[in-house]
């Protein structure tokens, strides 16, 4: 069988309990290049057994030991970027040139994170009764389990054993059962420089094996980035052990335009922001609200500039654009652009149509004449498709961004500053971008509220989450 693997559990590669596999495929060819194990709860629980054991260990090292084990991770896998970039792109069919930017930012979160674990504080301590030393210990939780997505396999790992590690954890990590190979090497190169049992890679289906995580009664927390419905079933799910539960889920990020916005700025980042990634992206810029005096012109540059990205093979240097994932989500999207083509007041200006021929490419598609209560601007498409739409007012722009069941990420395009800081406290997003859209960077918090879910990654935040606050109190005479 063409490149089978196993799953890492304990530092070792074995084979899944039951045996069976399933097909991994590149979506810009569509043939198989892997067969990963379906695991089963048996083999989560080998897995917590493992991490289970290494918890002992782990759980006591210093914050400096472990800093140090997640600097070296970086180190190795910054030393196997081409390798890496070149798996993710193949995987997951993003463009080459994005996929060593994104390699580049898991070693950054990484290093991030293992400053963070020597600096995580509690509050001072002091005798609030007298006689009596009162303390805060920041404690790890225990065994986490961490379900990822497919658009960012690898940076979506960083995101979640970086602070589960700096902080004492051990892992048992689920990745897609689209995109598992960039984790399953990082398991291997991490072989060299964390214990056994601390990360554990298991692979298969979300409602079999990642439930048989959430409901493990030893795993202390859940950490979950992907869809809306997989947020829901886990938040169930985790009820009768009531761990802690941290939810990264879907987005729509609405974009105003105001009429005094630098132009060219929004053209050009939009191209970025609304199809790197080929859109599969939370944050994605999605609904442009655009002030009705310049709507036309904004309108013309950006069709104009979106119909130049070049897409291809995601090998090629100079491609921007790759396949969508799969054939069921190219399908999934396609299928959200029929519906919206079907009303008669939408128009699309570019793309609508899936591209013939190997692949499963969509092209970059924006649509005008929708409706503020029509699906493709209400719910998350997750592919190259932005809605946009002229708005009168600054309350109706207001209005229209905020009136989504997400709350991920959001921005705003304007050089008067009275807008800009209104727009920040009125826009109920997670994050809010002022002439600026889709920027992560370690040190801030990424997360969401309403739909998108709870918990932030990224920054002390996401670190302080994955501890527990204990108060320690201390008599004395
Ligand atoms: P998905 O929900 O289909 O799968 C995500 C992960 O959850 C996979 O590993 C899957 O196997 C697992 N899963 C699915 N059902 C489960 C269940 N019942 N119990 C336990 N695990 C389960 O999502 P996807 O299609 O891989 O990713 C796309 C979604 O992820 C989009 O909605 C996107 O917005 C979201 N996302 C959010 C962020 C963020 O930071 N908020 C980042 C990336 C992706």
């Amino acid at each position: 069988m063409a490149n089978k693997k196993q799953v890492y559990i304990n530092g070792s590669f074995v084979d899944s309990v039951e045996g069976t596999t399933s097909s991994v495929i590149n979506p810009a060819t569509e043939e198989t290049i892997a067969e990963v194990p379906v695991c089963s709860e048996e083999d989560v629980n080998r897995a917590v057994e493992a991490a289970e054991k290494a918890f002992e260990i782990w759980g006591d090292t210093t914050p400096a030991e472990r800093s140090l084990a997640l600097l070296k991770l970086a180190d190795v896998v910054e030393r196997h970027t081409d390798e890496l970039a070149a798996l993710e792109s193949l995987n997951v069919g993003k463009p080459i040139e994005a996929a060593k930017w994104e390699v580049g930012g898991f070693v950054d979160n990484l290093r991030y994170f293992a400053g963070a674990a020597r600096t995580l504080q509690g509050s001072a301590a002091m005798e609030y009764i007298e006689g009596n030393t009162s303390m805060i210990r920041r404690d790890p939780v225990g065994i986490v389990g961490s379900i990822a997505p497919w658009n960012y396999p690898l940076m979506m790992a960083g995101w979640k054993i970086g602070p589960a590690i700096a902080t004492g954890n051990t892992v048992v990590f689920k990745p897609s059962e689209i995109t598992p190979l960039t984790t399953l090497r990082l398991a291997e190169l991490s072989a060299e420089v964390l214990p056994p049992g601390v990360f554990n890679v298991i692979t298969g289906y979300g409602p079999t094996v990642g439930a048989s995580i959430v409901r493990h009664p030893k795993i202390a927390m859940v950490s979950l980035t992907g869809s809306v419905k997989a947020g829901q079933a886990v938040a169930k799910d985790a009820v009768d052990s009531l761990k802690r539960v941290h939810l990264e889920l879907g987005g729509k990020a609405p974009v105003i335009v105001f009429d005094d916005a630098d132009l060219d700025a929004v053209v050009e980042t939009m191209r970025v922001a609304g199809f790197s990634n080929s859109g599969q992206d939370c944050t994605a810029a999605t609904r442009l609200y655009v002030a009705e005096a310049i709507f036309d012109k904004l309108v013309s540059a950006l069709v104009s500039s979106v119909r130049s990205i070049k897409i291809g093979d995601p090998m090629h240097l100079d491609t921007e654009m790759g396949p969508l994932v799969s054939k069921v989500h190219c399908e999934r999207v396609a299928g959200f652009v029929d519906r919206a083509k079907s009303n008669s007041h939408v128009q699309v200006l570019t793309g609508g149509k899936a591209s013939n021929g190997k692949g499963y490419y969509y092209p970059p598609t924006i649509l005008v004449g929708t409706k503020q209560s029509d699906e493709i601007v209400q719910q998350e498409v997750f592919g190259p498709v932005i809605t946009v739409m002229p708005f009168k007012t600054d309350e109706e722009a207001y209005k229209l961004a905020n009136d989504s069941n997400y709350g991920l990420a959001s921005s705003v395009w304007t050089t008067n500053v009275n807008r800009a800081m209104k727009a920040t406290k009125i826009l109920n997003y997670g994050t809010v971008w002022v002439n600026q859209h889709f920027m992560l960077i370690s040190e801030m918090p990424h997360g969401g509220s309403k739909l998108s879910g709870y918990g932030k990654d990224l920054s002390i935040y996401s670190v302080e989450e994955y501890t527990q606050v204990k108060h320690a109190m201390i008599k004395f005479t």
